[in-house]
């Protein structure tokens, strides 16, 4: 069995809680942006089989053994750092409810920028849009959910991702998207696209942040030693991708905007702008491919 700080013999609903959340801010007392209380509640809820307004207006009620000692084992590995999407098994992003697991990266509440930028690029009209590096979709299912007419490829270098992703477009009704395999633009060779968006991989493989991270697949995080590098690709080859007034929306570091902006222009993109997250942070840049073309080689 797996040791745990919890003694169940004894506890109630409320009481379960109660140490779960105890254990989670003691070990997670280092790492930044987490929010143990909540945590252990989404755990007890899972592990009982509730809703999560029940533990608190039943908190006297005491849980079956076995669902006591599943809460157990899900507080230790969220002690040890496991995100709580991977032992909940999904994450909700934009309005969806994605199955997740340790093949692809928790979606993240910033990226939802690019999802409301790539909606207000192109309102209406039909589009061809590609998504590069999907994990779990994420990008791509809420442009679909909210565009049914975009025709939408999703592309990633990681089959397990892939199959994250097609089990998510099934499982939400999406059906229509496009997955493919391969390396950024690779994967679509001699084809060409009104707007493309990507989260790639950008944390830097000596940036400290990676630590916190370690439970989600190296290769979505991080391109190596040049935290760069992905986005750069991106930039350069995207060109050959793109229609004329075709838009290029990427997501990257906080620190990072002014770099990009830079490859962005140096490669002849115009209107070329970042912006912020709800955290105040230059999340993301976009530019557009000109309408009449000065490929810069
Ligand atoms: N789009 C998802 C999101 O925003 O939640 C996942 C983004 S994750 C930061 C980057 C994704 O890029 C991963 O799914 C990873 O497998 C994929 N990836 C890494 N290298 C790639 C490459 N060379 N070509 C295509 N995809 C790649
Ligand atoms: N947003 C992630 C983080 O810093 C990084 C994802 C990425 O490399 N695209 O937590």
């Amino acid at each position: 069995m797996i040791p745990t700080a919890i003694d169940r013999s004894t506890l109630d609903t409320g009481g379960l809680f109660a140490a779960g959340a105890r254990r989670l801010r003691a070990a997670l007392a280092q790492v930044p942006a987490c929010s143990p209380d909540l945590d252990a509640e989404l755990l007890l809820a899972h592990a009982l089989g509730v809703p999560r307004a029940r533990l608190r207006s039943h908190p006297e009620r005491i849980p079956d053994a076995g669902a006591a000692a599943r809460f157990g084992e899900l507080i230790e590995r969220r002690a040890a750092g496991e995100p709580v999407a991977y032992l909940l098994g999904r994450k909700h992003f934009w309005t969806l409810e994605l199955t997740v697991n340790a093949a692809v990266l928790v979606p993240r509440p910033e990226t939802e920028l690019l999802v409301e930028r790539a909606l207000a690029l192109r309102p209406q009209s039909v589009a061809r849009v590609a998504d590069l590096g999907t994990g779990s979709g994420a990008i791509a299912l809420a442009l679909a959910s909210e565009r049914p007419h975009w025709r939408i490829t999703a592309t990633d270098v990681s089959a397990q991702a892939l199959a994250v992703a097609r089990a998510n477009a099934a499982a939400l009704g999406l059906g229509r998207l496009q997955f493919v395999s391969g390396s950024w633009f690779g994967a679509l060779r001699g084809r060409t696209f009104d707007l493309v968006v990507s989260n790639p991989p950008y944390v830097g493989e000596d940036d400290p942040a990676l630590e916190v991270l370690s439970h989600e697949p190296r290769l979505a995080l991080t391109p190596g030693a040049d935290p760069l590098a992905c986005l750069r690709e991106i930039i350069r080859t995207a060109p050959d991708h793109l229609a004329q007034g075709g838009w290029l929306l990427l997501e990257h570091g906080a620190d990072q905007a002014s770099a990009v902006t830079g490859e962005l222009v140096a490669r002849g993109f115009a209107t070329v702008r970042s912006h912020r997250d709800l955290a105040g942070h230059e999340r993301m840049t976009e530019g557009q491919w000109p309408k009449v073309q000065r490929r810069i080689a």
